[in-house]
């Protein structure tokens, strides 16, 4: 009870904060994969003791260093992870990230309930849940996507949603890479070899499938 009353008295604030135009942006250098990396630790048990996956893809060809605000994009991608494992039921979580252009994507995929067509752009609205049945049995004040369009906005991104229901949800934030988004060039030398990877969760195998073809 006092994580979740902790959780709405930071929302309201950060709310009204954006509101004021009193929250600022602070940009220095963060390393982008343990900080993914320590979004899907934190999430880890949560999905466990739900039997669902949790798996992390992060693009090789991806700079390991860019220029942002690393304690907001940690929020963004906490609270859009920490979605995904509070709707799915079974299957699981995943989380890509990869260049898409000029710009840095993050892509939080779910097997979860899925969100009806007709609620995609609401549920971005403050207060607003998709709807009011399985978001009382989750609890959560509808703040959290409000806030997080709101900060990926202000750091010149935006956050997208692609749904179908019963099969799943994908968010997608996008940030700008910034100056320091320069990565050395990945050299792959091919091996020239068949793997064969086995695996339960929707996630895993893919992720591993693009990390054998990004070496090579
Ligand atoms: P909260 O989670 O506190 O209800 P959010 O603003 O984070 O508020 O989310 C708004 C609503 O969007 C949720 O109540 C839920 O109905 C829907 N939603 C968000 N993420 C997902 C998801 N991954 N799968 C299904 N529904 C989702």
């Amino acid at each position: 009870s006092g994580e979740a009353l902790l959780t709405l008295i930071e929302e309201i604030l950060d709310f009204s904060r954006i509101e004021a135009g009193k929250l600022d942006i602070n940009e220095h250098e963060v390393e982008l994969a343990p900080l993914i990396e320590s979004v899907v630790e934190l999430l880890a048990p949560r999905a466990q003791g739900k039997t669902l996956e949790i798996a992390a893809f992060i693009a090789p060809d991806l700079p390991p260093v860019i220029q942002t605000d690393g304690a907001r994009l940690r929020q963004i991608v906490m609270n859009l992870a920490g979605n995904a494992v509070k709707f799915t039921g079974t299957g699981g979580v995943g989380l890509r990230v990869m260049k898409r252009g000029a710009m840095l994507a993050i892509v939080i995929e779910d097997t979860g309930p899925g969100i009806p067509a007709a609620r995609l752009e609401a549920i971005f609205e403050e207060f607003e849940q998709a709807d009011t049945h399985t978001a009382n049995r989750h609890g959560g004040s509808g703040l959290g996507l409000a806030i997080s369009r709101r900060l990926a906005r202000l750091m010149g991104g935006d956050i997208e949603v692609e749904s179908r229901v019963g099969l799943g949800s994908t968010f997608t934030l996008t940030l700008p890479l910034g100056e320091a988004g320069q990565a050395a060039p990945v050299l792959v030398q091919p091996y020239e070899r068949k793997v064969l990877i086995v695996g339960a969760g929707p996630f895993e195998g893919r992720y591993l499938r693009d990390y054998f073809k990004a070496s090579g």
